[in-house]
């Protein structure tokens, strides 16, 4: 069997997995425990909108879960099928025609999985990176990063974490004019990608500075 899961869709499930182990050491009630797994197996199988027989009894041993030893069985085996975050040093320079110096952090040995974007900051030109792809289109933002020493929502995950003000610039209408939008995201990529669990704030947060 393909992979058939993007990476938002397993975070979802590894955070229904996590439901569900915490369910098992709160509640003893049967019934409980019962409409959970329920809930929990409906919200899993509802991220897809067209599934195989094969792939949905892939999905259904998450209601076997009621332990952090179960959860990590079932999200391993969940992995063969989540499809990887693959980009080459070459794909992703392409992306950025006009930043002759960029470096791209060496993705080999990356942990890609669970990745719906990556970002890095390159001190080389100073600017914040973004790629990702929606919607089989390779997307790259590039722009100035400034950490806010505080927490706040990022507006990428939703999530309330360690943030800063990434203003992407994009080509004006005018030649030679920039244009400069953003706003909130998580400084740790990674910390972030876990957080994401729909692709829908991402795809807003593209639409919004590539106006
Ligand atoms: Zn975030």
């Amino acid at each position: 069997m393909e992979a058939f899961m993007r990476a938002d869709q397993y975070q979802f499930i590894k955070k229904q997995a996590k439901k569900l182990v915490n369910g098992h050491s709160a509640a003893n009630d049967p019934a409980v425990l019962k409409a959970l797994k329920a809930m929990v197996l409906e919200s899993v199988i509802a991220l897809f909108s067209t599934i195989s027989d094969e792939q949905k009894l892939v999905l259904e041993s998450i209601i076997d879960v009621n332990d952090q030893e179960k959860a990590d069985i079932y999200i391993e085996n969940l992995q063969p099928y989540v499809t990887p975050f693959q980009t080459t040093e070459p794909m992703v320079k392409k992306l950025f025609p006009k930043a002759k110096k960029i470096k791209v952090p060496s993705l080999d040995h990356m942990d890609l999985l669970g990745t719906s974007y990556l970002s890095w900051f390159d001190p080389g030109t100073n600017k914040k990176y973004l790629v990702t792809k929606l919607d089989d289109q390779w997307i790259g933002l590039q722009g100035s990063f400034r950490p806010l020493n505080k927490k706040g929502i990022c507006a990428l995950c939703h999530q309330y974490e360690d943030v800063g003000m990434f203003l992407v610039e994009e080509k004006g209408k005018v030649q030679g004019t920039f244009t400069k939008r953003g706003n909130y995201i998580c400084r740790d990529a990674e910390v972030c990608n876990q957080h994401i669990v729909t692709l829908d704030h991402l795809g807003e947060f593209i639409d919004r500075v590539k106006k």
